[in-house]
């Protein structure tokens, strides 16, 4: 069976975690600001804050942007749920943007086009969430000059995509966006196992996400309500928080799966080049590189010219699988789950969400695989198609 995604765990990464276990602190000592640090260095940003996961991320930062009940928030129709469920959570309204048939992300026509018609109905939205879709980077630069002329927020939800670059910046530098995250999960770039980061230039954002990681508590004086009465105990809930924090167990993996990091992203954008050279006479479409994005490729998505092939999406889906390669889809639109379908969201809501969908398999694609994983990956889907 070959997955679409792995991890890999080396000996360095079961030393660093287990150098934890038999120190003093399982959580809240100094692995996990030392794990920001890293991650905020590389990204070349001043402040990380890391979570438990990307979908904790998301919900503080959106709460960090003051998303509350009677705002609006908008994501891409094509995405994981949590980039939309963030500001559900916060009792904000979500909508979404129909993507780009070229890059999966969402199209910035699309959005331009529904800024001016909320504009008229007096819906702006507060904040955007851009999704940088299997690892390539949204084009920042116009949905930021959109931000400038309508004045949403930007929150990138970058889960898929550190290690990646737009026009030679790192993703997370939040050049063009309020606040970066990323996701640890086991199929994403790098892994905590479970975990999350947010990154911003803003010490004032900086500061409220790590109240509301941490129950709304701080314990350092110069934020404190009421002044303290010398009383080392002292501690103040200045709001209303989760316990979304990391563990140092997780931030200690976290800090040696980082050294590998460029070395996983240059072995992914490898495997992509090979399923693009190699299946470039299929009748397939193979993914799309803009100048401005260097991809970390969490994802290889192919779609199938359907009207070439005898064969239905569904038919080459299942016989992949049955051949021990699991492919997968990513995504179903996030309006057509049911939950969201319950807020009146109708099948055809994004034209060209619904044809990525009818079309789209994501390929094995993670470090560890082999040559010899690639030639029966590519020979099998010869054959089915
Ligand atoms: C994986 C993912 C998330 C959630 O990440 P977790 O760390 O599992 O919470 C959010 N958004 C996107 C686009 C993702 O792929």
């Amino acid at each position: 069976m070959i997955p679409y995604g792995r991890q890999e765990i080396t000996q360095e990464d079961i030393d660093s975690v287990e150098k934890v276990l038999r120190s003093d602190f399982l959580t809240q000592g100094p692995v996990v600001p030392k794990f920001e640090e890293i991650v905020s260095s590389y990204s070349n940003v001043k402040y990380a804050v890391a979570v438990n996961s990307a979908t904790s991320a998301l919900h503080i930062a959106c709460m960090a942007l003051g998303v509350g009940p009677g705002d609006f928030v908008w994501t891409s129709s094509i995405t994981f749920v949590a980039s939309a469920n963030c500001a559900l959570y916060c009792g904000a309204k979500v909508d979404f943007i129909d993507i780009d048939i070229g890059t999966y992300n969402f199209s910035i026509n699309s959005l331009e086009e529904k800024l001016a018609k909320a504009k008229l109905q007096k819906k702006l939205p507060k904040v955007i969430i851009p999704v940088h879709m299997a690892g390539q980077s949204c084009d920042m630069e116009a949905i930021y000059k959109l931000s400038q002329k309508y004045g949403f927020k930007i929150l990138e939800d970058a889960s898929h995509a550190i290690g990646g670059k737009y026009n030679n910046e790192p993703v997370g530098k939040c050049s063009f966006s309020d606040i970066t995250v990323f996701s640890f999960h086991p199929v994403k770039i790098i892994t905590t196992a479970e975990g999350g980061m947010a990154l911003t230039n803003s010490a004032y954002l900086a500061k409220r996400m790590q109240l509301f990681r941490s129950h709304g508590i701080t314990n350092k004086e110069e934020y404190m309500q009421v002044k303290p009465e010398g009383e080392l105990w002292n501690y103040q809930q200045l709001e209303l928080g989760y316990n979304y924090r990391m563990t140092d167990l997780h931030a200690a993996l976290g800090i040696t799966q980082m050294q590998r990091l460029d070395k996983y992203v240059l072995k992914r954008q490898y495997i992509a080049k090979q399923y693009s050279k190699r299946l470039s006479s299929l009748p397939l479409i193979t993914p799309h590189e803009p100048q401005y994005a260097y991809s970390s490729y969490h994802l290889y998505i192919i779609r199938l010219k359907l009207d070439e092939i005898k064969k239905s999406h569904k038919e080459v889906y299942n016989e992949l699988r049955s051949m021990g390669i699991l492919v997968n889809l990513h995504y179903i639109p996030v309006y057509r789950q049911p939950y969201f379908e319950k807020m009146g969201y109708n099948v055809g809501y994004c034209k060209n969400a619904e044809r990525f969908f009818s079309e789209a398999i994501s390929l094995p694609l993670y470090p560890g695989i082999t040559e010899n994983n690639l030639d029966f990956i590519i020979s099998t889907l010869k054959s089915v198609l």
